[in-house]
C-alpha cells in the first residue's frame, strides 16, 4: 500500500533522489567507497561541491555576485549569522510567524530591530504589504514561505536596503527573481535533501561592513575566504542536494513546478472551502502553496478523521504541535495523485459524518 507523505520536515523527496542516493551509500561512482567514506577534501567531493553550486546559480538564475555555502546548524543558526555579519545598529523585520519571530528575537542581541508588521494578534493569518522600511537600517528580514501557520510571501518589497530571506520552506518551489536578495538561507529538510546542511547564497558585496569580530565559524567571510570547506561539511546532504537539483532541472525547472506546486495547492483549497467539514483560516492571498493547513469546524469529529487517514497510509497530518488541527505539506516531490487521494478521504469523510 503506498504511503501518502504529507510529513513538514524532515519530508518527502523524490523516489529518484531516494534510491540514488541509498545506491550511493553502498558504492560511490567508481571510487569503490561508500558516499559516507569519501574525504571532503577528495576530487570526488570537489566535484560535487562544485556541480551542486553551478546547479543552485543556474535554477536560481544567479550571477557571480553571489557566492553559495553549505553550511549546519540549521536555519537556526542563521537566524544569528544573519545580524552577527550584518548588522552594525538596526534592522528591520517582518513577524509573519513563529519562525520570524525566532530570528528576530536573536536579531534583538545585536541592536535595534524595526519590527515593520507583525501578524501575530491575527494568530499569522495574513501578510501586510503594507509596511516601509526606514532608510537607515542595514538590512530587512523576511520569511517567504511560514511553514507553521500556512502562509507564504507573494510579494516581495522593492527597496535598495538589503533583503534577507529565510526560504527554508519553499525554496525552489516557484520562480522569483533571486536578484533581489542579498540573502537567501534554506534548511535543506523541507524541499532539498537531508537534515543537518543549510544553504546560504549570499552576495558578496553585503559582507565586511560590520565592526564586531566575529567567531570563524559565524563568519560568511571566513567560509568564502576557505574556499566554502572551513571545516568538513554534510557531505552527504549536499550529494543528496545535488540529486534533487538534477531532478528539478530535468523537469524543467521553476517555472514548472511553480505550476504544478499551484496546482496542486489549488485543489486541495478548493475542497476545503466546499467541505461542510473543515475549513482554512488563512487570508486567500496569503495562502501557502507549500503547507496547506485545515481544521475541523466540529472537533468532536477528531478521532474519526484521524482514525480514518491514518489506515489510509496517509503520514504527516498533524498541524503543528503549537497550532493543532491539520497541514498537509505538499512539497515538490510529493505528488499530485497524493494529494486528490487526500481530496477523496476528505470527500469520504463529509460523506460519513455530515
Ligand atoms: C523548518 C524551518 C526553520 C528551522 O530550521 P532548522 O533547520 O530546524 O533550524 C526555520 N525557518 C523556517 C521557515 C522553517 O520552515
Amino acid at each position: 500500500m503506498k504511503i501518502h507523505n504529507f510529513n513538514a520536515g524532515p519530508s518527502i523527496l523524490p523516489k529518484q533522489v531516494i534510491e540514488r542516493s541509498a545506491q550511493s551509500v553502498i558504492s560511490f561512482n567508481k571510487s569503490g567507497l561508500s558516499v559516507l567514506e569519501i574525504s571532503h577534501r577528495s576530487k570526488y567531493f570537489t566535484e560535487i561541491m562544485e556541480q551542486t553550486t553551478e546547479l543552485v546559480k543556474r535554477i536560481m538564475n544567479l550571477n557571480d555576485d553571489y557566492s553559495i555555502l553549505f553550511l549546519q546548524g540549521g536555519a537556526t543558526l542563521q537566524f544569528t549569522m544573519v545580524p552577527y555579519n550584518l548588522m552594525n545598529q538596526k534592522s528591520a523585520y517582518l513577524d509573519t510567524g513563529i519562525w520570524a519571530n525566532n530570528a528576530l528575537k536573536e536579531a534583538k542581541k545585536f541592536g535595534e530591530v524595526n519590527i515593520l508588521f507583525s501578524g501575530k494578534k491575527n494568530d499569522y493569518t495574513y501578510i501586510s504589504e503594507n509596511y516601509k522600511i526606514p532608510n537607515e537600517v542595514d538590512y530587512f528580514h523576511c520569511t517567504s514561505n511560514n511553514t507553521i501557520v500556512g502562509t507564504q510571501m507573494k510579494k516581495f518589497p522593492k527597496t535598495s536596503i538589503p533583503i534577507v530571506c529565510d526560504m527554508s520552506s519553499d525554496i525552489f518551489s516557484r520562480k522569483l527573481n533571486f536578484g533581489q536578495f542579498s540573502l537567501i538561507y534554506a534548511s535543506a529538510q523541507k524541499n532539498i535533501s537531508s537534515a543537518g546542511m543549510t544553504i546560504v547564497i549570499v552576495k558578496k558585496e553585503i559582507l565586511g561592513k560590520v565592526k564586531r569580530n566575529i567567531p570563524s565559524y559565524l563568519d560568511y567571510m571566513i567560509h568564502i575566504k576557505n574556499d566554502r570547506i572551513l571545516n568538513t561539511p554534510n557531505v552527504f546532504s549536499i550529494y543528496t542536494s545535488m540529486l534533487t537539483l538534477e531532478w528539478i532541472e530535468k523537469k524543467g525547472g521553476l517555472s514548472i513546478l511553480e505550476k504544478e506546486n499551484e496546482y496542486k495547492a489549488q485543489l486541495l483549497y478548493d475542497e476545503i472551502d466546499k467541505n461542510n467539514l473543515f475549513e482554512n483560516k488563512i487570508h486567500k492571498k496569503d495562502r501557502s502553496n507549500m503547507n496547506v493547513t485545515f481544521f475541523l469546524k466540529k472537533k468532536n469529529l477528531e478521532k474519526e478523521f484521524n482514525k480514518m487517514w491514518e489506515k489510509e497510509k496517509i503520514v504527516g497530518l498533524n498541524g503543528h504541535r503549537t497550532l493543532g488541527g491539520y497541514r498537509a505539506s505538499i512539497y515538490n516531490a510529493l505528488s499530485l495523485e497524493s494529494v486528490r487521494f487526500l481530496i477523496h478521504i476528505m470527500k469520504e469523510f463529509e460523506k460519513k459524518f455530515s
